[in-house]
């Protein structure tokens, strides 16, 4: 029988100025937590460990089952009573730019050709002012929901581009040490085969972008498209994180041409690809083919599940039948199982891909367990918002419950994987320690 809701304390005013804090009965996902730990044997349907967790100077220090961990001297020491614990959330593909603009660009046909032509529009709205006060509400969104990490891409057209990065660097520095922002520039990957394509790279990572970008479409051209940008890639020493196959069309194979040119051009940098919705209306001998090459080139996969649903399989009033009938997600079960890396991030939130969302990556989460029946795989499906979202942005240190992890925790006040998944208002309670001021709890 389940407890009364439980919603943890506050922090306290002495915890202040004080070096070491230990969590005790903190309940860990148990794929989350290092070596031996993560190998305990845990019910499939409740898989969480009860630990004890040390925090100091900004990093998680130790981390042992509840109860075994030596007391520290002068350490403070919290009881969080089995709250389960997350590591700061990773949200590896989100656009920024373009969240909170349904309010003046809705999508009234919810299509992705409509979506496409009102966000164009909106263009003429993304003064640095307009970018900054939407980005920011997004940031603080993000981090109340207990995100540590963000990867947005950032349309790149130029010369108006400018104005765009500008501003996430200028929300890089101002969210630092609350918040990682990385950008990657989105235009179309046809660009880079043009006088602009060098331009666009020098652009976004003059502003410190971690990767190149870019939206693939299907074209004779496309092999030599890709070909061009790796190179231009491979030049500055950066990976890819591309839009492939967000469509129905089991024509749309982006995904097997990307795996294709990495391995034919032996690139040597992380390669990422986002949605790959059309792989899951292929015929099942071309997905297992698909697959096989996208682990052989080591592609990583990010899936979209919301904006996936919310997109895909949209149909016209005069159809029949006119129900939707496909999720739109792309093949992650089945990704999992062929060891190829995949994460599940927000994408798009209140604009005209996707009006819904709050950049809330535990509502991902439990969505995603629903859509893709990932509560087939429970333990290892957290890891597609913690640690492989963290491995897949180039921070493996992160997204884990582990020493040498950074001390940012998400407390939530679930007592249970089925608290979490059914009862999405939990309050949130967040810890960092910082190194320089002692520990802080942050509400
Ligand atoms: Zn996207």
């Amino acid at each position: 029988m389940d407890r009364p809701w439980h919603i943890p304390c506050s922090p306290r005013a002495s915890l202040l100025n004080r070096r070491m804090l230990i969590l005790r009965r903190a309940l860990v996902p148990v794929s989350l937590l290092p070596g031996p730990l993560a190998r305990t044997a845990v019910d499939a349907v409740e898989p969480a460990l009860l630990c004890d967790v040390t925090l100091e100077a900004g990093r998680i220090t130790a981390v042992a089952a509840a109860g075994a961990m030596a007391p520290a001297a002068g350490a403070v020491v919290e009881d969080l009573e089995g709250a389960l614990v997350w590591p700061g959330l990773v949200d590896a593909h989100v656009h920024l730019d373009k969240a909170h603009t349904w309010h003046r660009a809705p999508n009234r046909s919810a299509t992705f050709a409509e979506a496409l032509m009102v966000l164009g529009r909106d263009k003429d709205h993304w003064t640095a002012a307009d970018l900054e006060r939407r980005a920011e509400f997004s940031l603080r969104c993000a981090y109340a929901h207990g995100t540590r990490i963000i990867r947005t891409h950032v349309d790149t057209g130029l010369p108006w581009a400018e104005t765009s990065h500008a501003v996430m660097a200028a929300l890089r520095s101002r969210w630092a040490g609350r918040i990682e922002l990385q950008t990657v520039p989105l235009c179309g990957t046809g660009d880079f085969s043009t006088a602009r394509g060098e331009k666009i790279a020098d652009l976004a990572l003059r502003h410190g972008a971690s990767a190149l970008g870019g939206f693939a479409v299907m074209s004779p051209e496309l092999p030599a498209h890709f070909d061009r940008e790796l190179a231009i890639a491979r030049e500055r020493g950066v990976g890819l994180d591309l839009h492939v196959d967000e469509n129905g069309n089991p024509g749309s194979e982006c995904l097997r041409l990307v795996a294709e040119a990495v391995l034919r051009t032996e690139f040597p940098y992380p390669v990422v690809c986002g949605h790959c919705c059309s792989l899951g209306v292929q015929p099942p001998a071309r997905q297992r083919a698909t697959l096989d090459l996208v682990r052989a080139a080591g592609l990583k996969v990010i899936s979209l599940p919301l904006c996936n649903l919310y997109l895909q399989d949209r149909r016209a009033a005069d159809a029949f039948p006119r129900h939707p009938s496909w999720r739109g997600l792309t093949l992650i079960q089945d990704m999992l199982d062929a060891g190829i890396p995949v994460a599940c991030a927000s994408d798009n939130v209140r604009d005209a891909f996707f009006a819904y969302g709050d950049f809330d990556l535990l509502e991902v989460y439990a969505q995603s367990v629903r859509l893709a029946h990932l509560d087939t795989r429970l333990a290892e499906s957290v890891r597609v918002v913690s640690a492989t979202a963290a491995d897949i942005v180039g921070r493996p240190d992160a997204g884990r419950i582990a020493p040498g992890a950074p001390a940012q925790l998400v407390i939530t006040a679930a007592r249970s994987f089925s608290e979490l998944l059914s009862r999405p208002a939990a309050p949130l309670r967040r810890w960092r320690t910082d190194p320089h001021a002692g520990i802080a709890g942050l509400s």
